[in-house]
């Protein structure tokens, strides 16, 4: 197995590619094939756990990681002591063909934990294989989940260090403090004042200044990114689809090779992705649902085959979300182009030129026999938090009940009951005022601060506020440092001192 780049150049090993990111030409890299799970192969997984699942999957993409290896990364990175289910990605069902995947049990209480728990180990493995022996130095900007997520998995990794740049106007309360509060010898956290943009700006600036990389290598670094591009990032995303199956027939809630719908909320398309991934390797998938927040660019192209980020950006309650430009949409089009880099790269010249391309009607037929899209904006999400509580009494996050939502109208509008799978990608109490304004009116919880309105959720819903939340409140802030966006770099080197 080797890896193309989505615009034609490079092929790469596995751990080339997880090295390096994003390839040189610009392209994200794809498996040059989708090893095949056959129904046989599922059944024997059946009843087996997460780590044998992620094992299984990680060796057929991993091809140059020892077996010992990848069982290694993933023995550290699902160790159960780090999440607050021993099953990892636990399934539960609301109604006989309605269940919910919850990604959120890892340390930051968002799905992005799946994979940052498990990347650092592969990065540092493939520096081993590929003769790096500088620090892998990792900068990441984030606008709220990534970043936290990013400084558990690097955090005490050795031969790894991990920086990351927040917005000082752009996370929550929350957030921050999770962030400011992260232990590890390797780890810092450095407040932009400006927006995500400046910080974002102002990384993608670091990596290209040549100076500023020769700087790092004196120091014995190398710079790289933990963005969610990485296919070391998308290949762990992979695994749940597989798990959430063999559970739900191990159950007696599927027959083994039944057909079951995904509805994903998207951002950055890389959890939907893996799961036309898992589809593509033979995973029983009839429809892949794609919901999106007011932010619907993705609803749009999927309805027209025309991609048009050349429009108005929304603030919302489901933050992650908030995205005009899917990155890993990109792997997705290089499938439905037959593999044709050349194609592709004129798309993304055209979307980085006039923010909008078309891939014509006859692409868009073909993807519409796999993928069906909509949206919620923010009332609609609060009203679906609310429905399901009443109904289920479950309590969601926004991103879940944008999710949610669009499921309802799927179902309404395409008649089609086939059993679905929620994918929950944060902990309601990761949103705690959010949630609990839904469920109990803004009114009601306009003076209460992140903790109370945890506190009423807890009474109201019997679920208990992790350890986590709880933690916030007392652990040490360890991480106060602030720059300018145009001081980034001095930023940085002190910090690396
Ligand atoms: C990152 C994130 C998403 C979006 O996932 P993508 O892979 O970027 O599409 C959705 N919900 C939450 C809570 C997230 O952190």
């Amino acid at each position: 197995m080797s890896f193309f780049s989505t615009r034609g150049g490079a092929c790469a090993t596995a751990s080339q590619a997880i090295l390096n990111g994003l390839a040189k030409d610009g392209g994200l890299f794809v498996p040059s094939m989708f090893p095949q799970i056959s129904l046989e192969r599922l059944s024997t997984l059946s009843g087996t756990s997460y780590q044998n699942h992620a094992e299984r999957i990680l060796r057929s993409f991993l091809e140059d990681y020892s077996i010992a290896e990848i069982e290694e990364a993933v023995q550290a990175a699902y160790d159960p002591s780090a999440w607050d289910d021993h099953t990892i990605a636990p399934v539960k069902t609301l109604e006989e063909n309605l269940h919910v995947l919850e990604l959120f049990h890892g340390p930051t209480l968002a799905f992005k934990d799946i994979a940052l728990q498990l990347l650092p180990h592969l990065v540092r493995m493939a520096a081993e294989k590929n003769d790096e022996k500088r620090e892998i130095t990792i900068l990441t900007a984030t606008s709220g989940d990534t970043g936290k997520a990013a400084l558990e998995g690097f955090k005490d990794v050795p031969g790894t260090s991990c920086t990351v740049f927040y917005p000082t106007d752009g996370v929550s309360d929350v957030q921050k403090l999770q962030m400011a509060t992260t232990g590890g010898d390797n780890t810092r956290v450095i407040g932009v004042n400006g927006n995500f943009d400046d910080a974002q700006t102002g990384v993608k600036n670091l990596f290209k200044d040549e100076a500023f990389r020769a700087k790092l290598n004196e120091m014995g670094k190398l710079p790289s990114s933990a963005n969610s591009i990485n296919f070391g990032r998308l290949a762990p995303q992979i695994v749940y689809y597989f798990t959430t199956y063999t559970r739900l027939v191990k159950r007696g809630a599927l027959r083994m090779g039944q057909h079951i719908n995904f509805v994903v909320p998207t951002g950055n398309f890389g959890d939907i992705l893996a799961g036309y991934y898992a589809m593509r390797m033979g995973l029983p998938i009839h429809r892949l649902i794609c919901a999106s927040n007011q932010n619907n660019v993705l609803a749009d192209f999927f309805e027209s085959g025309t991609y048009d980020a050349d429009r108005e950006f929304f603030k919302t309650t489901s933050p992650s979300m908030d995205i005009l430009i899917s990155s890993n949409l990109e792997r997705l089009l290089y499938e439905y182009a037959d593999r044709n880099a050349d194609k592709v790269k004129e798309w993304m010249q055209q979307l980085n030129e006039d923010k909008v391309f078309s891939i014509g009607v006859k692409r868009s037929k073909e993807l519409k026999k796999i993928f069906w899209a909509d949206y919620a904006d923010d009332d609609m999400t609060a009203a679906e938090i609310r429905r399901v509580f009443d109904r289920n009494e479950y309590l969601m996050d926004p991103h879940t009940a944008v999710a949610s939502h669009v499921l309802q109208q799927y179902r309404m509008k395409t008649g089609d009951q086939t059993t679905a799978v929620i994918v929950s990608t944060a902990s309601p109490y990761k949103f705690a005022p959010d949630v609990a304004a839904a469920l109990l009116g803004a009114d009601a919880v306009e003076d209460l601060d992140f903790f109370a309105c945890a506190k009423r959720l807890e009474k109201l819903s019997g679920v208990a506020i992790p350890k986590q939340i709880h933690e916030l409140r007392e652990l040490p802030v360890r991480h106060t440092a602030t720059c300018a966006p145009d001081a980034m770099e001095a930023a940085v080197m002190e910090a690396l001192k």
